[in-house]
Protein backbone atom coordinates (compact mmCIF):
# COMPACT_ATOMS: atom_id res chain seq x y z
CA UNK A 1 0.00 0.00 0.00
CA UNK A 2 2.63 2.44 0.81
CA UNK A 3 4.88 1.40 -1.89
CA UNK A 4 1.83 2.09 -4.33
CA UNK A 5 1.25 5.90 -2.47
CA UNK A 6 4.72 6.25 -2.96
CA UNK A 7 4.97 5.38 -6.55
CA UNK A 8 2.31 7.16 -7.73
CA UNK A 9 3.32 10.44 -5.91
CA UNK A 10 6.74 10.48 -7.79
CA UNK A 11 4.17 9.64 -10.74
CA UNK A 12 2.43 12.36 -10.47
CA UNK A 13 5.37 14.79 -10.03
CA UNK A 14 7.97 13.50 -12.44
CA UNK A 15 5.20 13.77 -15.27
CA UNK A 16 5.57 17.12 -15.76
CA UNK A 17 9.33 17.58 -15.76
CA UNK A 18 11.44 17.99 -18.72
CA UNK A 19 12.27 15.59 -21.27
CA UNK A 20 16.19 16.06 -20.32
CA UNK A 21 15.14 15.80 -16.55
CA UNK A 22 13.41 12.76 -17.24
CA UNK A 23 16.31 10.84 -19.26
CA UNK A 24 18.60 11.93 -16.05
CA UNK A 25 16.27 10.29 -13.98
CA UNK A 26 16.33 6.94 -16.32
CA UNK A 27 20.33 6.78 -16.08
CA UNK A 28 20.38 7.07 -12.51
CA UNK A 29 17.97 3.79 -12.42
CA UNK A 30 19.26 2.44 -15.21
CA UNK A 31 22.71 2.31 -13.75
CA UNK A 32 21.40 1.33 -10.56
CA UNK A 33 20.20 -1.89 -12.29
CA UNK A 34 23.06 -3.10 -14.33
CA UNK A 35 25.36 -2.82 -11.44
CA UNK A 36 22.59 -4.86 -9.18
CA UNK A 37 22.48 -7.20 -12.37
CA UNK A 38 25.77 -7.91 -12.67
CA UNK A 39 26.40 -8.16 -8.87
CA UNK A 40 23.53 -10.59 -8.22
CA UNK A 41 21.98 -12.64 -11.08
CA UNK A 42 24.19 -15.26 -12.63
CA UNK A 43 23.02 -14.45 -16.88
CA UNK A 44 24.29 -10.51 -16.01
CA UNK A 45 27.27 -11.23 -14.35
CA UNK A 46 28.52 -13.04 -17.50
CA UNK A 47 27.35 -10.53 -20.22
CA UNK A 48 27.99 -7.59 -18.07
CA UNK A 49 31.50 -8.23 -17.57
CA UNK A 50 32.36 -8.27 -21.17
CA UNK A 51 34.77 -5.13 -21.51
CA UNK A 52 32.72 -3.76 -24.19
CA UNK A 53 29.73 -3.87 -21.81
CA UNK A 54 30.81 -1.36 -19.76
CA UNK A 55 27.65 1.40 -19.55
CA UNK A 56 28.81 4.85 -17.81
CA UNK A 57 25.36 6.50 -19.31
CA UNK A 58 22.33 5.68 -21.25
CA UNK A 59 24.42 6.80 -24.43
CA UNK A 60 26.47 3.28 -23.98
CA UNK A 61 23.34 1.00 -23.35
CA UNK A 62 23.36 -0.09 -26.76
CA UNK A 63 26.98 -2.13 -25.67
CA UNK A 64 24.97 -4.45 -23.45
CA UNK A 65 23.46 -7.54 -25.57
CA UNK A 66 19.45 -7.57 -26.00
CA UNK A 67 17.87 -10.32 -24.15
CA UNK A 68 15.25 -12.50 -25.50
CA UNK A 69 11.90 -14.84 -24.20
CA UNK A 70 14.32 -17.76 -24.89
CA UNK A 71 17.19 -16.94 -22.33
CA UNK A 72 14.44 -16.52 -19.78
CA UNK A 73 12.84 -19.42 -20.74
CA UNK A 74 15.40 -21.26 -21.18
CA UNK A 75 17.52 -20.70 -17.98
CA UNK A 76 15.00 -18.56 -15.91
CA UNK A 77 16.86 -19.59 -12.21
CA UNK A 78 20.27 -17.08 -14.15
CA UNK A 79 17.92 -14.48 -14.07
CA UNK A 80 17.25 -14.21 -10.00
CA UNK A 81 18.76 -12.02 -8.06
CA UNK A 82 20.59 -13.61 -5.39
CA UNK A 83 19.41 -10.14 -3.26
CA UNK A 84 16.11 -11.67 -2.53
CA UNK A 85 15.26 -14.78 -0.39
CA UNK A 86 13.85 -17.36 -2.38
CA UNK A 87 10.56 -17.48 0.17
CA UNK A 88 10.19 -14.05 -0.90
CA UNK A 89 9.31 -14.08 -4.48
CA UNK A 90 6.18 -14.69 -6.02
CA UNK A 91 6.11 -16.37 -9.94
CA UNK A 92 3.31 -15.67 -12.11
CA UNK A 93 4.26 -16.80 -16.20
CA UNK A 94 3.75 -14.24 -19.56
CA UNK A 95 -0.02 -14.00 -20.95
CA UNK A 96 -0.98 -15.97 -23.56
CA UNK A 97 -0.57 -12.70 -26.28
CA UNK A 98 2.86 -14.29 -27.28
CA UNK A 99 2.21 -17.93 -27.18
CA UNK A 100 6.53 -18.58 -25.83
CA UNK A 101 5.68 -19.00 -22.04
CA UNK A 102 8.39 -17.41 -19.65
CA UNK A 103 8.53 -18.03 -16.03
CA UNK A 104 8.65 -14.38 -13.95
CA UNK A 105 9.33 -13.77 -10.50
CA UNK A 106 8.71 -10.64 -8.43
CA UNK A 107 8.73 -9.58 -5.01
CA UNK A 108 5.13 -8.14 -3.34
CA UNK A 109 6.68 -4.68 -3.18
CA UNK A 110 7.81 -4.81 -7.09
CA UNK A 111 3.52 -5.24 -7.99
CA UNK A 112 3.19 -2.54 -6.67
CA UNK A 113 4.31 0.07 -9.51
CA UNK A 114 1.62 -1.56 -12.09
CA UNK A 115 -0.98 -0.89 -9.56
CA UNK A 116 0.20 2.87 -9.20
CA UNK A 117 0.62 3.26 -12.83
CA UNK A 118 -3.16 2.08 -13.78
CA UNK A 119 -4.08 4.01 -11.01
CA UNK A 120 -1.80 7.12 -12.21
CA UNK A 121 -3.69 6.71 -15.26
CA UNK A 122 -6.97 6.83 -14.36
CA UNK A 123 -6.89 9.71 -12.25
CA UNK A 124 -5.10 11.81 -14.92
CA UNK A 125 -7.89 10.85 -17.26
CA UNK A 126 -10.81 12.30 -14.93
CA UNK A 127 -12.00 9.39 -13.38
CA UNK A 128 -12.43 9.72 -9.55
CA UNK A 129 -11.52 7.92 -6.08
CA UNK A 130 -15.28 6.95 -5.82
CA UNK A 131 -15.83 5.15 -9.66
CA UNK A 132 -16.75 1.62 -9.26
CA UNK A 133 -14.37 0.04 -11.77
CA UNK A 134 -15.51 -3.21 -13.36
CA UNK A 135 -12.90 -5.50 -14.56
CA UNK A 136 -13.55 -8.15 -17.35
CA UNK A 137 -10.07 -9.83 -16.65
CA UNK A 138 -8.24 -13.61 -16.02
CA UNK A 139 -7.82 -12.91 -12.44
CA UNK A 140 -9.26 -11.83 -9.51
CA UNK A 141 -7.58 -9.85 -6.79
CA UNK A 142 -8.40 -9.44 -2.82
CA UNK A 143 -9.59 -5.83 -2.18
CA UNK A 144 -7.12 -3.82 -0.36
CA UNK A 145 -7.20 -1.73 2.94
CA UNK A 146 -8.62 1.36 0.41
CA UNK A 147 -11.05 -0.29 -1.70
CA UNK A 148 -12.70 -1.97 1.73
CA UNK A 149 -13.48 1.30 2.49
CA UNK A 150 -14.78 2.00 -1.72
CA UNK A 151 -11.79 4.06 -2.53
CA UNK A 152 -10.98 2.49 -6.23
CA UNK A 153 -13.14 -0.01 -5.71
CA UNK A 154 -13.23 -3.43 -8.66
CA UNK A 155 -15.54 -5.65 -9.43
CA UNK A 156 -14.99 -8.82 -11.40
CA UNK A 157 -16.27 -10.49 -13.99
CA UNK A 158 -14.87 -13.40 -16.01
CA UNK A 159 -13.47 -13.03 -19.43
CA UNK A 160 -14.17 -16.61 -20.57
CA UNK A 161 -18.14 -15.00 -19.84
CA UNK A 162 -20.99 -14.81 -22.33
CA UNK A 163 -21.37 -11.53 -23.25
CA UNK A 164 -25.21 -11.25 -22.25
CA UNK A 165 -24.42 -12.24 -19.05
CA UNK A 166 -21.13 -9.93 -19.02
CA UNK A 167 -24.04 -6.93 -20.16
CA UNK A 168 -26.48 -7.76 -17.62
CA UNK A 169 -24.16 -8.09 -14.78
CA UNK A 170 -23.07 -4.41 -16.09
CA UNK A 171 -26.42 -3.15 -15.80
CA UNK A 172 -26.58 -4.04 -12.46
CA UNK A 173 -23.39 -2.93 -11.33
CA UNK A 174 -23.51 0.63 -12.96
CA UNK A 175 -19.69 0.94 -13.08
CA UNK A 176 -18.28 4.34 -14.09
CA UNK A 177 -15.63 2.90 -15.56
CA UNK A 178 -14.84 -0.34 -17.68
CA UNK A 179 -11.93 -2.33 -17.80
CA UNK A 180 -10.80 -4.80 -20.16
CA UNK A 181 -9.30 -6.40 -23.88
CA UNK A 182 -9.92 -4.22 -26.78
CA UNK A 183 -11.28 -7.81 -27.91
CA UNK A 184 -13.84 -8.07 -25.10
CA UNK A 185 -15.06 -4.94 -24.73
CA UNK A 186 -15.75 -4.93 -28.64
CA UNK A 187 -18.35 -7.32 -28.92
CA UNK A 188 -20.09 -5.72 -25.65
CA UNK A 189 -19.91 -2.28 -27.32
CA UNK A 190 -22.18 -4.56 -30.42
CA UNK A 191 -24.58 -5.82 -28.26
CA UNK A 192 -25.01 -2.74 -26.45
CA UNK A 193 -25.51 -0.90 -29.37
CA UNK A 194 -27.56 -3.30 -31.87
CA UNK A 195 -29.95 -4.37 -28.93
CA UNK A 196 -30.59 -0.59 -27.72
CA UNK A 197 -29.07 -1.60 -24.04
CA UNK A 198 -28.24 2.18 -23.57
CA UNK A 199 -25.11 1.12 -21.23
CA UNK A 200 -23.11 4.01 -20.55
CA UNK A 201 -19.78 4.38 -18.57
CA UNK A 202 -17.97 7.43 -17.47
CA UNK A 203 -14.76 6.04 -18.92
CA UNK A 204 -13.43 2.66 -20.71
CA UNK A 205 -10.07 1.41 -20.22
CA UNK A 206 -8.10 -0.88 -22.81
CA UNK A 207 -5.04 -2.55 -22.73
CA UNK A 208 -3.41 -6.21 -23.50
CA UNK A 209 -4.17 -5.84 -27.19
CA UNK A 210 -3.69 -3.47 -29.88
CA UNK A 211 -6.63 -1.33 -29.97
CA UNK A 212 -7.74 -0.35 -33.55
CA UNK A 213 -9.09 2.88 -34.85
CA UNK A 214 -12.13 1.22 -35.43
CA UNK A 215 -12.70 -0.89 -32.32
CA UNK A 216 -12.03 2.21 -30.45
CA UNK A 217 -14.79 4.36 -32.59
CA UNK A 218 -17.07 1.54 -31.84
CA UNK A 219 -17.01 0.99 -28.16
CA UNK A 220 -16.47 5.24 -27.39
CA UNK A 221 -19.57 5.39 -29.38
CA UNK A 222 -21.72 2.58 -28.00
CA UNK A 223 -20.82 3.21 -24.19
CA UNK A 224 -21.12 7.16 -25.06
CA UNK A 225 -17.34 7.60 -23.49
CA UNK A 226 -14.08 8.12 -23.84
CA UNK A 227 -11.29 4.86 -24.16
CA UNK A 228 -8.20 5.31 -23.30
CA UNK A 229 -5.49 2.35 -24.59
CA UNK A 230 -2.15 1.24 -22.72
CA UNK A 231 0.44 -0.72 -23.32
CA UNK A 232 2.75 -2.90 -21.59
CA UNK A 233 3.37 -6.93 -21.36
CA UNK A 234 3.79 -8.89 -17.56
CA UNK A 235 7.51 -8.71 -18.03
CA UNK A 236 7.90 -4.63 -18.05
CA UNK A 237 3.83 -4.33 -16.33
CA UNK A 238 2.53 -0.79 -17.95
CA UNK A 239 5.34 0.63 -20.17
CA UNK A 240 2.61 3.35 -21.64
CA UNK A 241 -0.15 4.89 -21.27
CA UNK A 242 -2.76 6.98 -23.11
CA UNK A 243 -3.45 10.34 -21.87
CA UNK A 244 -6.33 12.80 -22.24
CA UNK A 245 -4.49 14.39 -25.46
CA UNK A 246 -4.70 10.96 -26.98
CA UNK A 247 -0.81 10.70 -26.69
CA UNK A 248 0.75 7.26 -25.75
CA UNK A 249 3.03 8.34 -22.99
CA UNK A 250 6.31 6.29 -22.03
CA UNK A 251 6.91 5.86 -18.65
CA UNK A 252 10.55 6.94 -18.71
CA UNK A 253 11.16 6.78 -15.14
CA UNK A 254 10.22 3.26 -14.24
CA UNK A 255 10.57 1.43 -17.74
CA UNK A 256 12.98 2.40 -20.12
CA UNK A 257 12.03 1.51 -23.72
CA UNK A 258 14.03 1.19 -26.86
CA UNK A 259 13.24 1.13 -30.35
CA UNK A 260 16.06 -1.17 -31.83
CA UNK A 261 16.52 -1.77 -35.90
CA UNK A 262 17.80 -5.89 -36.57
CA UNK A 263 21.33 -5.33 -34.92
CA UNK A 264 19.83 -4.15 -31.84
CA UNK A 265 21.14 -0.52 -32.39
CA UNK A 266 18.63 2.56 -31.70
CA UNK A 267 16.97 3.81 -34.37
CA UNK A 268 16.38 7.78 -34.56
CA UNK A 269 12.93 9.06 -33.32
CA UNK A 270 9.89 8.64 -35.50
CA UNK A 271 12.19 5.40 -37.11
CA UNK A 272 9.78 2.08 -36.87
CA UNK A 273 12.07 -0.61 -35.20
CA UNK A 274 11.47 -3.75 -32.10
CA UNK A 275 10.56 -2.29 -29.15
CA UNK A 276 13.13 -3.44 -25.72
CA UNK A 277 12.19 -2.90 -22.28
CA UNK A 278 14.15 -2.64 -19.42
CA UNK A 279 11.51 -2.22 -16.15
CA UNK A 280 13.63 -0.45 -13.71
CA UNK A 281 11.41 -1.44 -11.25
CA UNK A 282 12.53 -4.96 -11.80
CA UNK A 283 15.30 -5.95 -8.71
CA UNK A 284 14.39 -9.55 -8.62
CA UNK A 285 14.49 -10.88 -11.78
CA UNK A 286 16.04 -7.79 -13.74
CA UNK A 287 15.31 -7.61 -17.26
CA UNK A 288 17.82 -5.89 -19.39
CA UNK A 289 17.06 -4.55 -23.01
CA UNK A 290 14.15 -7.06 -23.18
CA UNK A 291 12.70 -7.85 -26.57
CA UNK A 292 8.96 -7.25 -26.57
CA UNK A 293 8.63 -8.68 -29.96
CA UNK A 294 6.34 -5.56 -30.56
CA UNK A 295 6.88 -2.87 -33.08
CA UNK A 296 6.58 0.69 -32.55
CA UNK A 297 8.44 4.29 -33.11
CA UNK A 298 9.25 7.52 -30.84
CA UNK A 299 6.47 9.82 -31.42
CA UNK A 300 6.54 13.68 -30.80
CA UNK A 301 5.95 16.12 -27.77
CA UNK A 302 2.19 15.63 -26.85
CA UNK A 303 0.32 19.27 -26.85
CA UNK A 304 -0.68 17.71 -22.66
CA UNK A 305 3.13 19.32 -22.00
CA UNK A 306 4.12 16.16 -19.91
CA UNK A 307 7.87 15.15 -20.51
CA UNK A 308 7.45 11.42 -21.03
CA UNK A 309 8.26 10.42 -24.16
CA UNK A 310 5.54 9.33 -26.66
CA UNK A 311 5.02 5.57 -28.23
CA UNK A 312 3.47 5.31 -31.63
CA UNK A 313 2.29 1.13 -31.77
CA UNK A 314 2.18 -0.24 -35.30
CA UNK A 315 -1.80 -0.87 -36.05
CA UNK A 316 -2.79 -4.24 -35.32
CA UNK A 317 -5.07 -6.42 -37.32
CA UNK A 318 -8.72 -6.20 -36.16
CA UNK A 319 -9.77 -9.51 -36.54
CA UNK A 320 -9.03 -11.00 -32.74
CA UNK A 321 -12.49 -12.95 -32.87
CA UNK A 322 -13.36 -16.88 -33.66
CA UNK A 323 -16.57 -17.15 -35.23
CA UNK A 324 -18.61 -19.76 -33.64
CA UNK A 325 -20.56 -22.42 -36.04
CA UNK A 326 -23.79 -20.83 -35.29
CA UNK A 327 -22.70 -17.36 -36.22
CA UNK A 328 -21.46 -16.07 -32.78
CA UNK A 329 -18.25 -13.64 -32.55
CA UNK A 330 -16.32 -14.56 -29.61
CA UNK A 331 -13.14 -13.20 -28.09
CA UNK A 332 -10.11 -14.98 -29.03
CA UNK A 333 -9.44 -14.50 -25.40
CA UNK A 334 -11.55 -17.06 -24.55
CA UNK A 335 -9.81 -19.69 -26.21
CA UNK A 336 -5.89 -18.86 -25.86
CA UNK A 337 -5.19 -19.80 -21.85
CA UNK A 338 -2.84 -22.20 -22.55
CA UNK A 339 -0.02 -21.34 -20.98
CA UNK A 340 0.07 -24.07 -18.43
CA UNK A 341 0.37 -27.08 -20.59
CA UNK A 342 3.03 -29.06 -19.96
CA UNK A 343 5.50 -30.09 -23.09
CA UNK A 344 5.42 -27.15 -25.48
CA UNK A 345 7.37 -24.20 -25.96
CA UNK A 346 5.03 -22.53 -28.08
CA UNK A 347 1.71 -22.62 -29.71
CA UNK A 348 -0.96 -20.99 -31.44
CA UNK A 349 -4.64 -21.51 -32.44
CA UNK A 350 -5.75 -21.10 -36.39
CA UNK A 351 -9.41 -21.16 -37.07
CA UNK A 352 -9.62 -22.62 -40.32
CA UNK A 353 -13.34 -22.68 -40.66
CA UNK A 354 -16.11 -22.35 -37.50
CA UNK A 355 -16.01 -25.58 -36.72
CA UNK A 356 -12.34 -26.49 -37.33
CA UNK A 357 -9.39 -25.51 -34.77
CA UNK A 358 -6.00 -26.40 -35.89
CA UNK A 359 -3.29 -26.52 -32.59
CA UNK A 360 0.05 -25.21 -33.71
CA UNK A 361 2.88 -26.58 -31.20
CA UNK A 362 6.07 -26.31 -30.54
CA UNK A 363 7.03 -29.49 -28.48
CA UNK A 364 9.25 -29.29 -25.66
CA UNK A 365 9.01 -32.37 -23.33
CA UNK A 366 5.84 -33.47 -25.25
CA UNK A 367 2.29 -33.08 -25.57
CA UNK A 368 0.69 -36.09 -23.90
CA UNK A 369 -2.75 -37.75 -24.58
CA UNK A 370 -3.80 -35.81 -21.24
CA UNK A 371 -2.81 -32.35 -22.39
CA UNK A 372 -4.47 -32.69 -26.06
CA UNK A 373 -7.99 -33.47 -24.45
CA UNK A 374 -7.56 -30.77 -22.00
CA UNK A 375 -6.71 -28.29 -24.86
CA UNK A 376 -9.71 -29.58 -26.44
CA UNK A 377 -11.94 -29.22 -23.69
CA UNK A 378 -10.60 -25.65 -23.37
CA UNK A 379 -11.26 -24.81 -26.64
CA UNK A 380 -14.82 -26.37 -26.80
CA UNK A 381 -15.35 -24.47 -23.33
CA UNK A 382 -14.48 -21.16 -24.97
CA UNK A 383 -17.01 -21.97 -27.83
CA UNK A 384 -19.78 -22.07 -25.56
CA UNK A 385 -20.00 -25.75 -26.37
CA UNK A 386 -21.06 -26.20 -29.73
CA UNK A 387 -20.03 -28.41 -31.66
CA UNK A 388 -16.07 -27.66 -33.06
CA UNK A 389 -13.22 -30.15 -33.95
CA UNK A 390 -9.11 -29.88 -32.99
CA UNK A 391 -6.48 -30.72 -34.58
CA UNK A 392 -3.31 -30.89 -33.63
CA UNK A 393 0.17 -29.97 -35.54
CA UNK A 394 3.48 -30.31 -34.39
CA UNK A 395 6.29 -27.37 -35.86
CA UNK A 396 9.86 -26.49 -35.10
CA UNK A 397 8.84 -22.73 -35.07
CA UNK A 398 5.72 -20.96 -35.12
CA UNK A 399 6.20 -17.74 -37.70
CA UNK A 400 5.66 -14.47 -36.66
CA UNK A 401 2.79 -12.06 -37.76
CA UNK A 402 2.96 -8.60 -39.77
CA UNK A 403 3.37 -6.98 -36.15
CA UNK A 404 6.37 -9.25 -35.31
CA UNK A 405 4.37 -10.45 -32.19
CA UNK A 406 3.30 -14.45 -32.36
CA UNK A 407 -0.48 -14.06 -32.41
CA UNK A 408 -1.98 -16.76 -30.12
CA UNK A 409 -5.53 -16.70 -32.11
CA UNK A 410 -5.91 -16.93 -35.97
CA UNK A 411 -9.58 -16.97 -37.05
CA UNK A 412 -9.25 -17.37 -41.20
CA UNK A 413 -13.05 -16.78 -40.10
CA UNK A 414 -14.58 -14.00 -41.23
CA UNK A 415 -16.68 -12.47 -38.28
CA UNK A 416 -19.89 -11.87 -41.18
CA UNK A 417 -19.52 -15.35 -42.61
CA UNK A 418 -22.81 -17.41 -42.80
CA UNK A 419 -22.41 -21.12 -41.79
ZN1 LIG B 1 -0.13 13.85 -23.42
Amino acid sequence: MLGTALALFEMKRNQWRSPHDLREISEKKMLALLAHAKGTTSFYKTRLSLPAAAVRSLDDLPSVPTTSKADVRDQPASFISSAFPQSSLRQTHTSGSTGVQVPLYFTESESSYGIALETHQLTECGAGPFDLQARITHYESAPNLLQRFGVFRCSYLPVQGEESDNLRALSLMRPGIVISYPSILLPLARINQSEKRNLKFKMALAGGELLAPSARQAISSSFSCPIYDRYGSMESSWAAWECKDGSLHIQDDWVYLEILDKQGVPVKDGREGSIALTPLWRKAMPLIRYQSGDIGAIGGRCRCGRGLRTLKLRAGREDDVIVLPSGRIRSARSINLMDDIRGILAYQIVQESPGLFIFRYVPGTGLGEQGKSEIQRRIGHGCLGEKVQVEFVSLDSIPRGRTGKLRTVISKVRPDARV
